[in-house]
């Protein structure tokens, strides 16, 4: 069934509900995790004059299948006529299982849909895994162009979609499967009622109507109508190159942190440094701006590092993102764990010969490397960094170079150079300099 379809005459009250993803508080409200599908359809439940309720969890409501306990709602006045359930990554469907099998049991004969990335992907998987009624694909077309209800959530910012769906069709991605149809708007700025601006579109730049919109959001920030503006996912370099007045216009129209993709080889290098020079030379600052680059995938761990230590050689950051197989239903990785896991536990793409040792050396390699390209020094230790010195120490070390504090600081770690995956772990380093 549609979505639409469930919204029947008897419906009056909707539960909307984001299950209890492994998101830490301090993040639940930034712009990565907002449950903006949710926001968007209380906004076209209202029109239609049904009452909703949200309900968000957070990481002290511990809410597993052993705890049917816990009552999250405190009006129990609310008694829904139907309740929908967000999901996102494939990898958190246990979350949303749970979510279900928690309101079935709570509100026995109301039906509960469930919409979202992980709906999308695996409609099968997630009809018979959560138990829920039905399942809603896509995203909801009569909702698109309303504004969300923001007043459910506390934020200072505001999501905005110009384009569905993307132009391309990337092996590692699942954009054509949750939003098979290339759809641009034309104009966005009746919809601005924020300064702070973040845009979720797949491809911002290959909407046919960028440079419109580009004109428009510059005339908002003229008129001091917004502040901030931010793309969530990279630039298309290839369009950037066919396009390069696009970069001065991303400037001018207020864009921070620009972001662009470099998901294949070493080889790609020389057009990968020709998008981050349009960038420069438009005005953004090297340091600010983020190579995306996906892990766990291919290239294997040691061409990611000659990538790594390319982007250390243009100034710039790297945010990386460890690559799940579109259908992985779970992902246990804890960045804790130093005695390391196993293909058991998570997702490890041994086919380009990552392991659980490469996996973790590589992001903690992006971690240091994006510290240094922050403060534009070329070694980070985590000796200096943890205050494990006297001050005075500390300032002589911060005035060497490299390969002078190498001698005093074992753990010292430049991003200019290759690091082998066998390489001692700085922590290990630590240990031994802070126990002399
Ligand atoms: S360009 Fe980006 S959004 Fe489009 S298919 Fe590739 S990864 Fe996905």
């Amino acid at each position: 069934m549609d979505f639409d379809d469930w919204i029947t005459e008897d419906v009056k009250n909707v539960l909307l509900v984001e299950p209890n993803f492994p998101i830490p508080n301090k993040s639940r409200n930034h712009s990565n995790f907002l449950p903006i599908g949710l926001l968007k359809i209380a906004a076209y439940l209202r029109e239609k004059s049904i009452n909703v309720k949200l309900i968000r969890f957070d990481e002290n409501n511990n809410l597993d299948l052993a705890q049917m306990t816990l009552d999250l709602t405190p009006q129990d006045d609310f008694i829904p006529d139907l309740i929908c359930v967000t999901s996102i990554f494939t990898y958190w469907s246990k979350y949303v299982k749970n979510a279900v099998f928690y309101y079935k049991n709570k509100y026995k004969n109301v039906p509960i849909i469930v919409g979202g990335i992980y709906a999308s992907l695996m409609p099968k998987h997630c009809k018979e895994y959560t138990k829920c009624d039905d399942v809603i694909t896509g995203y909801i077309k009569g909702a698109e162009e309303i504004i969300p209800a923001y007043d459910l959530v506390d934020v200072d910012y505001q999501i905005l979609h110009t384009s569905r769906g993307c132009i391309r069709k990337c092996g590692f991605c699942g954009t054509y499967i949750i939003e098979p149809e290339w759809v641009c708007k034309k104009t966005i700025k009746n919809e601005i009622i924020k300064k702070k601006l973040i845009f979720y579109d797949n491809n911002l730049l290959a909407n046919a109507y960028i440079e419109n919109i580009l004109k428009e959001l510059i005339e908002l920030k003229k008129e001091k109508k917004i502040t901030y503006v931010e793309s969530q996912s990279g630039f298309d370099g290839r369009i950037l190159r066919k396009k390069p007045h696009l970069a001065k216009m991303l400037k001018d129209a207020g864009f921070k942190n620009p972001k662009i993709a470099w998901d294949y080889g070493i080889i790609q290098a020389p057009k990968i440094k020709e998008q981050i020079d349009l960038l420069t030379d438009a005005g953004f600052n090297a340091k600010e701006i983020s190579v995306f680059m996906i892990y766990n995938y291919e290239p294997c761990y040691e061409e990611m590092e000659e990538k790594r230590v390319k982007c250390a050689e243009w100034g710039v950051q790297i945010t990386d993102c460890r690559y799940r197989p579109l259908n992985a239903t779970y992902d246990n990785y804890s960045s804790y764990k130093t005695k390391g896991q196993s293909s058991e536990d998570y997702y490890i793409h041994t086919k380009e010969g990552w392991t659980d040792s490469k996996i973790r050396k590589f992001r903690r390699n992006i971690r240091r490397h994006n510290i240094c390209m922050r403060h534009e020094v070329d070694y980070h230790s985590s000796i200096l960094e943890r205050k494990k010195i006297s001050q005075n120490q500390s300032q002589k070390y911060r005035n060497m170079g490299y390969d002078e504090v190498k001698k005093y600081l074992p753990d010292a770690w430049t991003p200019f150079r290759f690091h082998d995956a066998s390489e001692k772990d700085y922590f290990k380093l630590e240990k031994k300099f802070t126990e002399k």
